[in-house]
């Protein structure tokens, strides 16, 4: 079984070895700039490739403010306190996530509330939000509570899975009609876009993920956007321990974070972002041919949806059930072809079982069917 999709894959790209999920690619820069920072010894905190970086990303993102920082989740809890979630408060994201998504709204002290995701774009499903809010929502001067359990819902995390935007109108409509802060973690949506924005720039604050199996990576790495510069300015602050200027005293204003990005991965991210456009366009190859090669073979492969543009960063196909799930899942890795299930739901997990958690029909269907396929940039 599967035979087909094998020597289709295996055929793309180019080998009968071992085919990786998402290998990254050096093909530009990476080696001068690194090699700069050690030239220069500035590999640490303090170098001028951080500063391009966060140009660099600004830029792109087409944001005030880019915050380097040490990784995604990182990134994620900072963005938070940004926000202003604190201790006991309730944070609304999707189950269907990588659990970096709810260990950094644990990390605050928050408590995950896992609301479904539609089924089209995998992503928190604003049908959901608009219906718990209706349930459990109430108005207060200092913001929405959940009437229920008392405590504040402090702020909304979709999560762009693989890269295919979430529906951001209607999730943002009904984030202002409540008074809830909007993230978006969009450490998986470097390169994607809703009607024609980038993601990340819509929400009060997003952050985008530099781990070695993104669409760009320097090792290990992350980044806050935002429009707002005030945040900007306080998440440099934050994740740089707080530090207040000074030639030469330990003035430290706050209980701040190590979270900086070290100069000699801002420096592998650089040459990275160089190349961004570059594995879009590749990608984007790949996913063209994936599509007609799947429809033919009546398989369901995910494309982007009308007004969005997908970065394509890990491909994947919609099997008909579990059965035909774990049969495609196990044909592939058998012949060395990487394929994954997406993830377990997070209320499956340990620590956040006692979460609550809305019915989950999109989030379980998807479960049960979405296997990721190899989606490396081709040399
Ligand atoms: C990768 C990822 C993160 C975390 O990023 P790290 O840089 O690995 O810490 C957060 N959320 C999602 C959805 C991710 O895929």
């Amino acid at each position: 079984m599967f035979g087909e999709v094998i020597s289709f894959i295996k055929d793309k790209f180019g080998t009968n070895d071992f085919i990786p999920l998402h290998a990254p690619v050096f093909a530009g820069n990476e080696r001068a700039y690194v090699m700069d920072t050690l030239d220069s010894t500035f590999v640490s905190s303090v170098g001028a490739y951080v500063e391009q970086a966060e140009i660099m990303m600004a830029e792109i993102c087409q944001t005030q403010r880019a915050v380097a920082v040490v990784n995604g989740t990182s990134g994620l809890q900072i963005a938070m306190q940004l926000a202003g979630v604190k201790l006991g408060d309730e944070v609304l994201t999707q189950a269907l996530t990588f659990v970096a998504t709810a260990n950094a709204i644990q990390y605050i002290g928050a408590e995950a509330v896992f609301l479904d995701v539609d089924c089209d774009t995998m992503g928190l499903s604003a049908k959901a939000v608009a219906e718990f809010l209706e349930e459990f929502g109430e108005k207060r001067e200092n913001g929405t509570h959940n009437k229920k359990t008392g405590k504040k819902i402090a702020a909304c995390i979709p999560m762009h899975t693989f890269g295919f935007p979430v529906h951001l109108d209607a999730l943002m409509a009904i984030c202002t009609e409540w008074n809830i802060p909007l993230i978006e973690d969009a450490a998986e949506s470097l390169g994607s876009y809703y009607r024609g924005k980038h993601t990340g720039s819509f929400g009060q604050l997003g952050v985008i993920s530099f781990n070695g199996n993104k669409i760009v990576t320097c090792g290990g790495g992350g980044m806050i956007v935002t429009q707002n510069e005030e945040l900007g300015k306080l998440g440099k602050h934050l994740t740089t321990t707080a530090k207040v200027p000074h030639p030469y005293e330990y003035v430290h204003d706050q209980v701040g974070y190590n979270f900086r990005m070290p100069n000699l991965n801002a420096a592998l991210i650089c040459a990275q972002l160089e190349q961004l456009e570059a594995f879009l366009a590749n990608k984007r190859v790949l996913a063209n041919e994936y599509a007609v090669f799947f429809e033919s073979q009546g398989i369901k492969f995910r494309t982007e949806l009308e007004d969005t543009q997908a970065n394509y960063w890990l491909m994947c196909v919609e099997l008909e059930n579990l059965e035909e799930r774990n049969a495609f899942l196990k044909a592939t890795n058998e012949a060395k072809t990487m394929t994954r299930p997406i993830w377990q739901l997070m209320y499956r997990l340990p620590m956040y079982k006692h979460c609550y958690r809305d019915a989950q029909k999109n989030a379980e269907f998807l479960e049960e069917r979405i296997v990721n396929i190899p989606s490396s940039v081709r040399q």
